[in-house]
């Protein structure tokens, strides 16, 4: 079975600079990617890339052996669902609104949503959490509650891979915990493939069986936490003194910041 994605010799470039370079990166269905790096090492790009948001400059991406780009967005949209990392809706929508825009690659042609539709967003937003905001306007709602309402729209797009682009930044604690479990669980229980950007070392420390760092738009490491997570690694791309032992319950990687 071919390769869910297959990235070869990525680039990428907003200007003259590039953001991405000689990116090699193959992700396998079933698996939980962390793609972690400092900021502006081209994390949210790399994404895009993957959502087909952004079409790389050079290099190839290959989904299930076809070329991305020859995949219609309505086709992708099924199978693939996003977690930006902004998220401006500028029109006055309702929550359940947001959510049910979720089910739109699934409509056929000018069609209002099924009764179906409306027990799928139902039931993303039961998951989330957000079921009592259902009628509230999402512009009012706060940055976490927004949060979990564009996890539940892509949860209503019953999608096979999930992308997440910083997907806890906004939360307290219990939301973030909250989070990284329905993660873990959606991998677990629906074989979900999930792809997620993180500051949050720890946190992809204990979710993802692979992580990505980047440095500067390459590649500085691919591997299971523990070959990723190195003092010496963090240090020479994070600029940074960290102590790493195995975490109490879990056994990954733990990182403790070292002040200078
Ligand atoms: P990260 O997610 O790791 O912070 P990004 O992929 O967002 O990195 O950004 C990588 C680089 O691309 C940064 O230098 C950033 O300033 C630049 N960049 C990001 N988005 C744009 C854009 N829309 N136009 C021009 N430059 C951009």
């Amino acid at each position: 079975m071919p390769a869910l994605y297959a990235l070869k010799e990525v680039g990428f470039r907003y200007g003259l600079e590039w953001v991405l370079k000689g990116i090699n990166l193959t992700i396998e269905r079933g698996e939980i990617l962390g793609i972690i790096g400092p900021n502006g090492s081209g994390k949210t790009s790399l994404l895009k890339i993957l959502a087909r948001q952004q079409r790389p400059v050079e290099g190839d991406v290959r989904f299930e052996s076809t070329s991305l780009s020859a995949i219609s967005f309505r086709g992708l949209a099924q199978r693939v669902g996003m977690v930006p990392q902004e998220h401006p809706v500028v029109f006055p929508y309702t929550v359940l609104e947001v959510v049910l825009m979720g089910r739109y690659p699934y409509l056929k042609g000018w069609a209002f949503e099924s009764a179906e539709d409306h027990r799928i967003a139902r039931a993303s937003m039961e998951r989330m959490g957000v079921e009592r905001f259902s009628d509230r306007m999402f512009s009012e709602l706060s940055g976490g509650e927004k949060q979990r309402v564009i996890i539940a729209r892509a949860l209503a797009q019953q999608p096979q891979i999930l992308l997440l682009d910083e997907p806890a930044t906004f939360l307290d604690l219990h939301h973030q915990s909250q989070i990284y479990s329905l993660l873990g669980e959606l991998n677990r229980d629906e074989k979900m493939t999930i792809v997620v950007v993180s500051h949050d070392l720890n946190m992809a420390s204990q979710l993802c069986r692979r992580l990505l760092l980047l440095k500067e738009g390459r590649i500085a490491r691919l591997g299971t936490p523990w070959e990723v997570l190195t003092e010496k690694g963090i240090e020479e791309v994070y600029h940074c003194r960290t102590l790493i032992d195995s975490h109490p319950t879990t056994g990954k990687p733990r990182l403790t910041m070292v002040p200078d």
